[in-house]
């Protein structure tokens, strides 16, 4: 056995240098409101780059063993994933729960609970709809729903582009199905102590999805990140396809002044109605602790 000399004892361990990863832990499949199956977003990640993936459909993780197998079978790392409709001081915020075990009862339990009253919604926003003339909308909507329990203000949105109503989806949103427009329907998703939770104690990470997208004050967007780091969430989306570049830098100072990590996703819908295409965003800069370094033991 030979000796090793002396000084080397003395030499710190130094901690591997983190090669940043193309990781997309956010996008939706016909399981919500995406188009594309799950085998087909996995082939799509894969030959984008992506090397882990999450899918992360609204309240519903009917997908994710078809998505793990599709992963595996293309060679990518999985985390399991979902994005959960909350209900936060009067408006919609969307908070993604990576890693957690797809067995957790309350975790199953609260999901189904907020997905139920969609399809009484789905009927209120047509009642709004017919009122300023657009009739059959939720008959409409269906043929693009890929999951019953799941009707959404997509589906709702793609059949009035198809019929000629508006020119595009953002327009739709715009003139029909956002706060005070004549389909929007004010609904009560999950609280945000109960979407944490749920996360949390089914042994994933919670994080604030799209945080920009809310137009909150500097004061409601406080108290979103004071009150959801109290109840145990612990990451923020920072690159995001629903961010521009400023806000990826803006968000990257609120990981940094909350003590969250970053998350990367893309929020891909659609081929034809996304604007962000899978793994191709900016990388997380180095100097943000990425979310799936909490997540090692999770990664499947
Ligand atoms: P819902 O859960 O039924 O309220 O639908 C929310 C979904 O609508 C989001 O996840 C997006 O996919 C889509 N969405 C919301 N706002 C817009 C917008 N302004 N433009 C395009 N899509 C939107
Ligand atoms: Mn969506
Ligand atoms: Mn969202
Ligand atoms: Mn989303």
């Amino acid at each position: 056995m030979t000796d090793l000399p002396s000084h080397t004892a003395a030499l710190p361990i130094e901690r591997p240098l983190q090669r940043p990863r193309n990781a997309d832990l956010h996008c939706h499949s016909v399981v919500s409101d995406g188009t594309l199956t799950p085998e087909a977003l996995a082939a799509r990640a894969k030959a984008n780059g992506v090397e882990l993936w999450a899918l992360t459909d609204h309240d519903e993780i009917g997908g994710q063993a078809r998505a793990l197998a599709a992963a595996h079978a293309h060679g990518m790392q999985y985390l399991t994933g979902v994005e959960i409709s909350v209900t936060f001081i009067g408006h919609t915020v969307h908070i993604v729960g990576l890693g957690f075990d797809v067995d957790n009862p309350a975790l199953v339990q609260g999901l189904r609970a907020t997905r139920g009253g969609r399809t009484q919604r789905a009927r209120e926003m047509a009642e709004g709809l017919a009122r300023v003339g657009i009739a059959g909308a939720f008959e409409g909507a269906l043929p693009f729903v890929g999951n019953p329990d799941l009707i959404s203000r997509t589906h709702f949105a793609r059949f009035l582009v198809e019929s000629g109503v508006c020119k595009d989806t953002p327009e739709v949103f715009r003139k029909y199905l956002t706060e005070g427009k004549p389909g929007f329907v004010e609904h009560r998703w999950a609280t945000l102590k109960d979407a944490v939770t749920w996360i949390t104690g089914a042994g994933g990470v919670a994080v604030v999805a799209h945080p920009a997208r809310y137009k909150f004050t500097p004061n409601e967007e406080y108290a979103l990140f004071t009150e959801f780091k109290g109840f145990g969430g612990q990451g923020v989306e920072v690159v995001t396809g629903s961010h521009s570049a400023a806000e990826y830098v803006s968000y990257a100072h609120t990981a940094r002044e909350f003590g969250l990590a970053a998350s990367r996703g893309s929020d891909f819908h659609s081929p034809t109605d996304s604007h962000t295409e899978l793994g191709t965003l900016p990388l997380l800069s180095s100097e943000l602790t990425p979310v799936w370094e909490l997540l090692q033991h999770r990664i499947q």
